[in-house]
C-alpha cells in the first residue's frame, strides 16, 4: 500500500490573532464561517502579546484579554486558545506565531492564518514578507466598512490568499470599549460570559488600574 505519510490527512489548523479587546462576535462568526468552508479541525485564537500596529494606544492586560477569550470562545469544541503571543517578549510578528503555533504542536500542521481585509492589505509590511506564504494560507475576511477590492490584494500570491466574505457583523472592539465607556450595553455584541467579565473587572471604564500604555 501508500506508504503513511502520503495517506495521513494533514491537520487543518486556522490561527485566528487579535488584540481581542475584547473579543466580540464579528471575531467568532469570521473563525465558525472560515472552519466550515476550509474544513478546519481547530481554530486555535491567539490574543497578542505587545500590538505593535497600536502603539500609543492603552490596551487592556494580556491576561484580562487571554481570559475574556477563554470565555468566549469555551463552549465550541473546535476553538481553542493560545499563549504563545502573550507569553513571549516584545512585539508580536506574526512570523512568530505561526512558528509558535507549529513548535507547540509539532505533527504535520496546514495552517490558515484567518485576518480581517483591513489587515491583510497591510500584510507584506509585516515582519516576515513573503516567508509567511511558505508557512501558512491566509484568508482574508470582510468586514463591514472595509471595501475589498480584489485588487487591493493583486500583490499577493493568489494561490495563497483567499478572500471569504462572512457573514457581515458590524461591530468591532473600538466600538465594544466606547460603548462601555459611555454606559452603553454590551449585550449581544460579546458572548455573554465577556459581557460579564467586562464588568466584574471594571474594563474600559477609566476607572481600573488593568490598563497599560504600549510604548
Ligand atoms: P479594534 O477596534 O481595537 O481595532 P477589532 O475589532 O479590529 O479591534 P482585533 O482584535 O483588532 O479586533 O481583530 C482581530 C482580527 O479580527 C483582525 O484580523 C480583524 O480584522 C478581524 N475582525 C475584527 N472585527 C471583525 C468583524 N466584525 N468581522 C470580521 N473580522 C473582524
Ligand atoms: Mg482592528
Amino acid at each position: 500500500g501508500l506508504p503513511r505519510a502520503s495517506m495521513a490527512r494533514r491537520y487543518r489548523l486556522g490561527i485566528m490573532g487579535g488584540t481581542f479587546d475584547p473579543i466580540h462576535h464579528g471575531h467568532l462568526v469570521a473563525a465558525s464561517e472560515v472552519a466550515a468552508r476550509f474544513g478546519l479541525d481547530e481554530v486555535v485564537f491567539v490574543p497578542t502579546g505587545v500590538p505593535w500596529q497600536k502603539a500609543g494606544r492603552r490596551v487592556s492586560k494580556s491576561e484580562d484579554r487571554y481570559l475574556m477569550t477563554v470565555v468566549a470562545t469555551a463552549s465550541n469544541p473546535q476553538f481553542t486558545v493560545s499563549r504563545v503571543d502573550i507569553d513571549r517578549p516584545g512585539n508580536t510578528y506574526t512570523i512568530d506565531t505561526i512558528k509558535d503555533i507549529r513548535a507547540e504542536r509539532g505533527g504535520n500542521l496546514e495552517l490558515f492564518f484567518i485576518t480581517g481585509a483591513d489587515a491583510l492589505r497591510s500584510i507584506l509590511t509585516w515582519r516576515g514578507g513573503d516567508e509567511l506564504f511558505g508557512q501558512a494560507h491566509f484568508v482574508g475576511v470582510t468586514r463591514p466598512g472595509v471595501e475589498m477590492a480584489r485588487r487591493d490584494i493583486s500583490h499577493l500570491p493568489s494561490d495563497k490568499v483567499t478572500l471569504l466574505e462572512v457573514p457581515a457583523l458590524a461591530i468591532s472592539s473600538t466600538e465594544c470599549r466606547e460603548r462601555v465607556a459611555s454606559g452603553l450595553p454590551l449585550w449581544y455584541l460579546v458572548p455573554d460570559g465577556v459581557v460579564q467579565y467586562v464588568a466584574k473587572r471594571g474594563l474600559y471604564t477609566g476607572a481600573n488600574e488593568s490598563e497599560i500604555l504600549v510604548a
